[in-house]
């Protein structure tokens, strides 16, 4: 058993009764035997108190987010909506327990969402912030502008780089490449792989089609590439 199945079930489990993984689990996880202390502690002082206080409403978002779908919590939340000051310190500390990652997003969910802004940024950039190729040393502008160096994209033979720009797309600054191949143009967009909250598998691209448009997606070290045509 991990910390992670431990979690699982700790937000899920409907009595107190615990298996022999989850007691064997316990006996050498720290982490997770500080997460049944706080728990009961936190009963405890909700048992005790009698001073109530309104919980302060970024918690209570929080709690709200976090507990979607874990029943045992989501009546403990329930409860939590007026609490005491001590329950109140001990309620957030569980909370940062149970939740280490929760904070943490990429800008873009899905490759569905690279798609749409990718295209749309195409169809409408012009040529604001445009630096041409003529000018470019790719690496060190990419660098300069955004903070990592991106070598040439594999792009169709025959393509011909025309100008780049630091681009945003949803919260995320990307490098857009502008290219033309036989008189049409499509664009390259590079950004880093921890922007996204999906994975792409080494070694293979992924095409979406959008009407007009296609939008290829691959992976090149620790960035992501995604070609509008
Ligand atoms: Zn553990
Ligand atoms: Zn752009």
């Amino acid at each position: 058993m991990t910390c992670e199945t431990f979690r699982q079930w700790f937000l899920d489990h409907e009595s107190d009764e615990m298996t022999d993984a989850i007691r064997a689990h316990l006996a050498d996880c720290e982490k997770c035997q500080q997460i049944i202390a706080l728990d009961q502690t936190l009963e405890q002082k909700l048992h005790n108190s009698f001073e109530q206080l309104e919980v302060p409403a970024r918690l209570q978002e929080r709690l709200d987010q976090n507990m979607r779908g874990s029943t045992r919590w989501l009546r403990k939340s329930g409860r939590l909506r007026q609490i005491a000051a001590p329950a109140l310190a001990i309620a957030a500390m569980l909370i940062f327990f149970l939740f280490p990652l929760a904070s943490e997003k990429g800008s873009f969910a899905s490759m569905d969402t690279v798609g749409q802004l990718a295209i749309s940024d195409h169809l409408s950039h012009g040529t604001k912030g445009c630096t041409s190729s003529a000018l470019l040393d790719l690496e060190s502008y990419s660098l300069r502008e955004l903070g990592y160096a991106v070598k040439p994209p594999t792009v169709p033979e025959g393509a011909k780089l025309l100008a780049a720009a630091k681009c945003q797309l949803g919260d995320c600054d990307t490098l857009h490449l502008m290219y033309s191949l036989a008189g049409k143009a499509f664009s390259v967009f590079v950004f880093p792989e921890d922007e996204a909250d999906f994975k792409l598998a080494a070694g293979r691209s992924y095409s979406l089609d959008f009407g007009n448009h296609q939008v290829t997606l691959w992976q090149t070290g620790e960035q992501i590439q995604a070609m509008v045509i």
